[in-house]
């Protein structure tokens, strides 16, 4: 969804290349004002839908940041964007709680504002691991953190660290102390290490500038980075940041390695990979599991009327819909219009009903394309006779998938059908 913005900035050419740089960002939406007066207008009527402020400090009717005071006041995460920098003034707007403060200098910093609220986006979606022992430590870290937006979890030592990461195993950033009753940073940082490498987990080391040679230790531990305390904000958001970022990039590569790139299901080789293993947890769970084949009817058709760009189109927003419908199995594209489906939990008869949902659903709504609403069809094939293998599931399935094209396409077949080859 997109984020909606407040932007309060007077000077006219400074909003024109902001609002050229929103244009540019398909996340972010923006509220343009130029007062203090109209910002607190718009705040008034739809302040709870904004999820960030990029404020100047100096106004015609705020000289002396009143406009950072007010969008404080409204719980706003709020970016300074100021011409003036001022030391003094930066360290107390810090301590006041804004999210960064950054000085004009050209394209650039309005370019780096809207990429801070990118990130505050993402964040919201994350949940970081405190570990010290001092609570007015833990405290101050969390304060940070929460004012990026991070969720944030503490604990007071190593071993309730363990703890605190197997309750929630989601959490993909973890800040620790070294000294801590129980299990110091470094014994829990070789517990981690022992479950999660560099790239599924990030690591960042505390220590104190009277300990040098420790932030050298965390590393050889299996720390990713570290911090002496005490730290300046703008340190310790760089560090969360750069390390977050890295972390996502790694996980976008993986995500690259195992999607299809035009409909974002995964690909062949993930599905290969994935598949057999759910056959092999149903098996042991004597669960049943089913799989289909599913091929879009006449797509060659859509490509030759349309042109292969709204067969595209076709092509994801079908997609969307098997995902919709089936988000809790394995949808992958096995290439051109044809997917494959790995159903774990549901037997043939299960799995027939809700493919026929979904060419009920795709024919009452219509995909919407630039050549005006198209009605999708497909045919599939589905099998649940578990104790073949994948290879031979596909196969069978897929033998039930030319029974549908041949019987006048627009249906499913499966081993319940009554249409057993
Ligand atoms: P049937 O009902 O028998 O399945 O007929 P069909 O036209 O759907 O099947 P056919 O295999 O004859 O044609 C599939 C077409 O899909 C041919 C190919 O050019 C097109 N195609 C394959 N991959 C893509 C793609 O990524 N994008 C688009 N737009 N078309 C694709
Ligand atoms: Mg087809
Ligand atoms: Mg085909």
């Amino acid at each position: 969804m997109q984020k909606r913005v407040l932007i309060i900035e007077d000077s006219r050419t400074v909003s024109k290349v902001m609002q050229h740089l929103v244009k540019n960002e398909p996340e972010i939406d923006a509220i343009f004002c130029t007062t203090l007066a109209e910002a607190e207008a718009v705040l008034d009527k739809v302040g709870p839908h904004l999820f960030a402020a990029i404020v100047d400090l100096n106004l015609p009717d705020a000289p002396n940041g009143e406009a950072v005071e007010l969008t404080l006041a409204r719980q706003l995460p709020t970016i300074v964007l100021t011409g003036s920098f001022d030391n003094e003034r930066r360290e107390r707007l810090q301590a006041q709680g804004i999210v960064d403060y950054i000085t004009k200098e050209g394209r650039h910093s309005y370019q780096l504002a809207l990429k801070l609220i990118l990130r505050l986006d993402k964040n919201t979606q994350q949940t970081v691991l405190v570990v010290d022992d001092s609570a007015t430590v833990r405290s101050m870290i969390t304060t940070l953190l929460q004012r990026h937006l991070f969720h944030v979890v503490e604990a007071a030592n190593g071993r309730q660290a363990l703890q605190c990461l197997t309750e929630h195993p989601h959490i993909r950033l973890v800040l620790t102390d070294y000294q801590m009753p129980e299990l110091d940073g470094f014994a829990l940082i070789q517990h981690l290490r022992r479950q999660h490498d560099y790239d599924d987990l990030c690591i960042i080391g505390l220590s104190s500038a009277n300990e040098t040679s420790l932030s050298a230790k965390f590393i050889k531990f299996g720390a990713n980075d570290f911090l002496h305390k005490p730290f300046c904000h703008e340190e310790f958001y760089c560090r969360v940041n750069s390390n977050m970022e890295s972390i996502e990039r790694i996980q976008l590569m993986r995500d690259n390695a195992n999607q299809d790139a035009l409909t974002g299901l995964y690909n062949r080789r993930y599905f290969f990979e994935t598949g057999p293993k759910l056959m092999q947890q149903s098996r042991e769970q004597k669960l049943p599991l089913s799989v289909a084949v599913i091929d879009i009817d006449h797509f060659k058709l859509i490509n030759d009327t349309h042109g292969h760009q709204t067969g595209d189109m076709v092509l994801k927003g079908l997609a969307r819909t098997l995902k919709q419908g089936m988000s809790r199995f394995l949808i992958a594209r096995a290439g051109g219009e044809e997917f494959f489906v790995v159903m774990p939990g549901i037997d043939s008869e299960r799995a027939h009903l809700l493919l026929d949902t979904l060419r009920q659903v795709l024919a009452d709504k219509p995909i919407k394309t630039p050549a005006g609403p198209i009605v999708v069809k497909f045919s599939a094939g589905v099998t649940d006779e578990w104790e073949f293998s994948l290879d031979q599931q596909l196969q069978r399935a897929d033998e039930f998938l030319y029974q549908a094209k041949s019987s006048g396409r627009d249906q499913v077949i499966s081993d319940r059908s009554g249409h057993t080859s």
